[in-house]
């Protein structure tokens, strides 16, 4: 394998397929779907550093995409690049991702593709202000329910809060896989809902290192949105229960709360999977040990067409699901019932070139 951490990774297989193309001078050739030239991507020492594909075809190139999106198994792997010391999804990944067939001459993904610009611009002003409403609201909320349960602690129930520890990250886990590919997957932006809340699922694909542009509010609004309801509820009943009752239900409530932690910082833990420059020490500890999403485990997501490895907590139920087949299982019974057809949308989005 060669690794250029500027240019990306190339391994024997892309050798072989850029060997059997004819290479020519990017400059020779048209700017599809990029606003600015830079450097080619990919370089090796047995090739010329500015150069791209003579056979490059828009059309050819789209029908292939959409091939992709309607067929999406088997599930990519990385293989030889299934690395943890590499570096993760720099702005010219070294996932695949960098390709000659979408965008040549220039990294495919990325802020200067014309997705993810209009994208990028459909972020509103009544989002923003839907977000900050539910970080402020879930923060109080936080509070009140983990105080409320420190109040009424009972040292008798210190295995069910372990054990609910474990079942609320690994819930965590499952809900963000079934959030995540329920978005990618179904749905479009041309809705209210869709410009709220899928928006940014479709961002994220054109421009995965988006996110990592983002700040708090706008990375974690929508999942601390998720937890107002369920923690509002759990205040209710701790302001009207007895004592009685709430012995009874503190458990389930120590469950939700946990749940609740875990779901409000799983977009800011997939954001750190992006980040690969200034983690604090302890964030990549958590990634090498597997307790919080990797960075390379997440990558795997991030080769088009997007449709696997969707669990972004731990990314422990990753693997198990692709085994068995959950997620195009469960597009199946979408389908059949609501007739909506898999990343139609996400297709339009990602060949979206102008
Ligand atoms: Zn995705
Ligand atoms: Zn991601």
């Amino acid at each position: 394998m060669n690794v250029d951490w500027k240019r990306g990774v190339s391994d024997g297989a892309h050798s072989t397929r850029r060997k059997s193309r004819q290479l020519v001078d990017a400059r020779d050739l048209p700017l599809i779907g990029n606003s600015t030239m830079t450097e080619p991507h990919f370089s090796s020492s047995d090739e010329p550093t500015a150069t791209c594909y003579a056979d490059f075809d828009e059309k050819e190139c789209l029908k292939l995409e959409e091939k992709r999106f309607m067929s999406p198994d088997p599930a990519p792997t990385l293989e030889d690049e299934n690395d943890p010391t590499l570096p993760s999804m720099p702005e010219d990944d070294p996932n695949g991702n960098v390709n000659q067939e979408m965008g040549c001459p220039v990294a495919r993904w990325g802020p200067q593709h014309a997705g993810a610009k209009k994208l990028a611009s459909m972020y509103s002003r009544e989002k923003r202000v839907q977000e900050i409403v539910s970080v402020i609201a879930a923060v109080i909320l936080f509070i009140a329910v983990l105080l409320n349960l420190i109040r009424n602690w009972n040292s008798s129930i210190w295995g069910s809060v372990l054990f609910y520890a474990v079942l609320g990250i690994t819930t965590a886990d499952f809900a963000s896989g079934v959030v995540h590919w329920g978005a990618d997957t179904f749905g479009s932006v041309d809705t209210w809902f869709g410009r709220s809340f899928i928006r940014p699922f479709r961002e994220h694909h054109v421009d995965p290192t988006a996110i990592i542009r983002h700040d708090f509010i706008e990375v974690n609004g929508d999942n601390f949105m998720l937890c107002v309801i369920p923690l509002a509820s759990i205040f209710y009943q701790q302001m009207t229960y007895t004592w009685e009752q709430l012995h009874d239900w503190a458990s389930f409530h120590w469950y939700i709360l946990l749940l609740g932690i875990y779901v409000a910082l799983t977009n800011q833990i997939h954001k750190w999977s992006h980040t690969y420059f200034g983690l604090s020490g302890w964030v990549v500890f958590l990634q090498k040990a597997h307790i919080i999403l990797p960075r390379h485990h997440h990558k795997i997501h991030h080769i088009s067409p997007h449709a696997c490895y969707y669990c972004i907590t731990t990314g422990w139920l990753n693997w198990p699901l692709e085994v068995i087949g959950f997620w195009r299982k469960a597009e199946w019974v979408v389908t059949k019932v609501t007739g909506m057809k898999p990343r139609e949308d996400d297709l339009k989005w990602a060949t979206k070139l102008s």
